[in-house]
């Protein structure tokens, strides 16, 4: 019964045009829940506020990274040779959206050091809340690279898809996002604009406010990392 449900489900699917969209992942971990509760503690100040970020963005990276793929290599241990897992292909990069993604950016650099960055300035236009790109700096050999955006907050999505918009005209492997909070309105604009483009986030918020903030979310992340207002 379970099995003939799910073959008219996929029939049905193939018949009215509805393509699948990328996956959501919410890191659910019960670490990550206490530390990011502490993060969108408005007393808490921007130098434990950069520890949890850089605490947390360790589980984040492990989920973000599942899909990189392996190739075996030839090994000695000091009891026996054999043949073990290592990363294969080119260097993954790491796509920081100036400012906030670079709290992100210094946990995950520390777990795949050997990744090249790449920057992407972009500020919201606090009238229209569009995003407007101000700086771009990329690695070579994109088109060979797996990209992992990282940004703590995923709001309308606007920056999101304008930075993802950029990062594909290099034609890179593949593109994930990874963020800290997630509107539910950020996430149906991005999958909507890059289905193929998956998203990791440590929560899902209840909606966007007038001014674009997300509730009940954290506050402005750039500023509760670098202690400005
Ligand atoms: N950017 C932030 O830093 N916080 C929000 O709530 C929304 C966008």
């Amino acid at each position: 019964m379970q099995k003939l449900r799910l073959f008219i489900a996929v029939i049905l699917l193939g018949f009215t045009g509805v393509c699948f969209s990328s996956e959501v992942t919410v890191v659910s971990h019960p670490l990550v829940q206490h530390k990011l509760t502490i993060m969108r503690q408005k007393e808490t100040g921007p130098l434990e506020f950069r520890r949890l970020l850089r605490e947390i963005s360790a589980f984040l990276l492990y989920e973000s990274t599942r899909n990189l793929s392996v190739e075996p290599i030839s090994i000695e241990t000091p009891v026996s040779p054999c043949t073990m897992p290592t990363l294969s292909g080119k260097k993954l990069c790491l796509a920081s959206i100036l400012r906030a993604g670079n709290g992100l950016l210094e946990g995950v650099l520390e777990l795949v050091p050997a990744a090249k960055v790449a920057h992407l300035g972009f500020y919201r236009d606090p009238q229209t809340l569009k995003a407007v790109q101000y700086y771009a700096k990329m690695p070579t050999e994109m088109e060979n690279r797996d990209v992992l955006i990282v940004d703590p907050m995923l709001a309308t999505g606007n920056t999101a898809i304008a930075a993802i918009s950029l990062l594909k005209e290099s034609s890179p492997l593949s593109i994930r996002f990874m963020c800290l909070v997630a509107a539910p309105e950020g996430i149906k604009n991005l999958q909507k604009a890059h289905p193929d483009v998956d998203i990791i986030t440590a929560a899902v918020d209840s909606h966007l406010n007038e001014k674009g903030y997300i509730v009940p979310g954290l506050g402005d992340a750039g500023d509760r990392i670098y202690g400005t207002r």
